[in-house]
């Protein structure tokens, strides 16, 4: 267990909240969750589908009709076929992370994964005895990776790679050719999977999502990784998805059955609604984070000692906080306890994120303006 680490945003959101017991008022900027409320037509689903008796245990990969609803959506999205005996339904997505590492990954393996990125991936890679291998993302490059370092990495004892775009914490967005260049550094080695996170591909800002399953030959190899979650602002609802070839898609449902057990059943109705109703508030959300990003990039670029690269996609900003000549995990705890704005030190999501902040701007602009306040309150004056 001592190998096992943790999600630092659970436990500021945690120390904030105890901050709020006390009296003390909090803009919470630490978390990745959507404020919106979950839309409407959604809700109902869930509703009816509970009225209609979706309250049992139903099959441990997820309710047929709704694999099916999924795979479709998948082949239209990614422009491939997938079939629903290749989607695998879990109580959100984060199950398949912790999935498919164990069950592709051994003792002593070497595993590629985004630095700065999501820490549950080095936390479980860490956990069944392999070893993370950081690609860096790097600020001048707009957050994406040095594609020849790609390459570089690739080892005998490379098991997997994961991948995760639109990014967070860094809100980076991979392209097309970062895409090929990850195929082509495993084209001759078909023991290497790709786990691709594509939990914000609907979150994105100036270009269309690419996915490396759509690459030729890479869908044999890569399980992707979905969800409403963040989309469809259903983060407490607990439902994902990911896909991937048939007979890992069996194993990976063997490991729900040890877990879980199934998906909660209303859930995946609701699920079917959010895939096939009208999309209008999930692109209401988009435009109204596009607005925040707006607002929270101009506004910490004009705190000394900070300057903010505009994100293109997620709901993350990763400033560069060296600036002010804090320690970031020192300059968050300051802000945290003095000024009253919960934020992340990049250090949570791994060495090269030394020097950054994370903020989530997944909350008013109201918010984000007292807490852009607030903090050049802090920072002007430490
Ligand atoms: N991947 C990434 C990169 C995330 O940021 C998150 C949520 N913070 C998840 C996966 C998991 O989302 P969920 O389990 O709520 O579907």
């Amino acid at each position: 267990m001592k190998s096992l680490g943790t999600e630092t945003a659970f436990e500021v959101l945690a120390k904030a909240k105890a901050l709020e017991k006390k009296g003390k008022d909090i803009v919470h900027l630490e978390i990745g969750e959507p404020d919106f409320d979950t839309p409407k037509n959604i809700k109902d689903a869930a509703i009816r589908a509970i009225h209609d008796g979706y309250t049992h245990y139903v099959p441990a990969a997820g309710i047929p009709e709704f694999r099916e609803t999924i795979a479709r959506y998948m082949s239209e999205t990614r422009k491939i076929e997938v079939n629903a005996d290749e989607v695998v339904v879990t109580p959100g997505a984060k199950p398949i992370m912790f999935f498919a590492i164990l069950a592709l990954v051994d003792s002593g393996d070497e595993v590629l994964n985004l630095n700065p990125g999501f820490p549950i991936y080095e936390s479980v890679i860490n956990f069944v005895g392999a070893r993370p291998i950081p690609i860096p993302l790097l600020e001048e490059n707009n957050f994406r990776f040095d594609s020849e370092s790609i390459k570089e990495k690739v080892t005998d004892k490379t098991k997997m790679i994961v991948l995760n775009s639109p990014e967070n914490p860094t809100g980076g967005v991979l392209t097309r050719d970062d895409l090929k260049t990850v195929a082509e550094s495993i084209e001759d080695r078909d023991d290497v999977f790709v786990v691709s996170d594509e939990i914000y591909s609907r979150i994105i800002y100036e270009r269309e999502h690419e996915s490396i399953v759509s690459i030729p030959g890479m869908k044999e190899r890569t399980i992707l990784l979905d969800g409403f979650s963040k989309t469809y602002a259903m983060t407490g609802w607990r439902l994902g998805y990911g896909v991937m070839r048939k007979d890992i898609a069996e194993k990976i449902t063997q490991l729900m059955v040890n877990s879980n057990s199934c998906t909660c059943a209303f859930t995946q109705m609701a699920g079917i609604e959010a895939l096939t109703g009208p999309q209008d508030a999930s692109a209401r959300m988009v435009s109204q984070f596009k607005r925040r990003r707006d607002v929270i990039v101009s506004g910490l670029n004009e705190i000394e000692g900070i300057s903010c690269k505009e994100p293109r996609g997620a709901f993350y900003v990763f400033p560069n906080v060296t600036g002010t000549g804090m320690d970031c995990r020192k300059l968050s705890d300051c802000l945290l306890n003095e000024a009253g704005v919960a934020v992340l030190p990049g250090t949570s999501f791994g060495e090269f994120g030394d020097g950054y902040l994370r903020l989530s701007f997944a909350n008013s602009v109201e918010n984000i303006e007292k807490a852009l306040e607030r903090m050049s309150e802090a920072i002007g004056s430490p």
